[in-house]
């Protein structure tokens, strides 16, 4: 780990990333990068660098996790031994599988599971460089690869963290940050807004996270507005083609 920087805020406000404090790190999104998968996405946020790949709906094994009015959604976060400072121990661990269940439960109200009974959905997601942030990271990077997979959703899902840094409420945490911050608030939402994954690490006063509410739904806001456009640049048919064609 990095030694603790004097300030994570500089006299001029500014972060050591060189961020003020409502500014989301850069994002960079490819989809469909995987030939086997059903929807893939690659996303870099910062330094975190993320692959999802999504399967199904397909087959469910074993057969006994079957339901027979839905499709069971299966989310499986892991990290690469390699995507971290320290070597990361590989297979399952407490975090993982909790950032697999709450991931999970941030997409089961918008993917239409009732269209495909007794089937399976698999997200994977492969954290290949870790910076902070790495579950948000990869629930946006999971919202294109299930659009790119074509299953149904009521919408995308984006996510974003805020969190306090000398005591200032910041959004989008880098590892510094995180490390060394006094609190994190990972966040996702529907486009409608409504939330489906809150989580909390640290102490923060009720002012502090309406302000840090403020803040990640005008993160979130950016980031559907990069989804929506990696979106339409895949599936739109542009105009003169399909005139063209007729
Ligand atoms: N981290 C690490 N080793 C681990 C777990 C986490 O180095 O075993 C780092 C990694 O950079 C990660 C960050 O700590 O992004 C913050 O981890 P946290 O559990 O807060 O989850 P995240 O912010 O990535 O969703």
């Amino acid at each position: 780990m990095s030694d603790k920087p004097e300030k994570l805020i500089t006299d001029d406000g500014l972060r050591l990333d060189g961020r003020h404090a409502d500014e989301i790190r850069p994002m960079k999104i490819e989809i469909g990068v995987l030939s086997r998968a059903d929807g893939s996405c690659y996303l870099e946020w910062g330094r975190n660098k993320i692959l999802v790949g999504v399967f199904g709906p397909r087959e469910v094994h074993p057969r006994r996790s079957q339901r027979a009015d839905t499709a069971v959604i299966r989310y499986k976060y892991n990290m690469a031994s390699f995507s971290t400072e320290d070597r990361a121990r590989p297979g399952p661990s407490r975090r993982s599988i909790e950032i697999s269940k709450v991931s999970r439960e941030a997409f089961e109200p918008v993917i239409m599971a009732e269209l495909f009974p007794k089937t399976a959905i698999d997200i994977f997601v492969e954290i290949l460089q870790a910076d902070a942030g790495t579950r948000t990271a990869a629930i946006n990077a999971s919202s294109i690869a299930l659009a790119d997979a074509g299953i149904p959703m009521k919408g995308l899902v984006t996510s974003c963290a805020f969190g306090k840094v000398d005591g200032q409420i910041v959004l989008d945490l880098n590892k510094d940050e995180d490390n060394y911050g006094e609190a994190d608030f990972p966040v996702a939402m529907t486009q409608d807004g409504e939330i489906t994954l809150l989580q909390m690490d640290g102490n923060l006063t009720p002012d502090e996270i309406r302000k840090g509410f403020e803040l990640v739904k005008k993160g979130c806001k950016e980031i559907l507005e990069i989804q929506q456009a990696v979106l339409r640049k895949k599936f739109e048919t542009p105009v003169e083609e399909t005139e063209s064609e007729a």
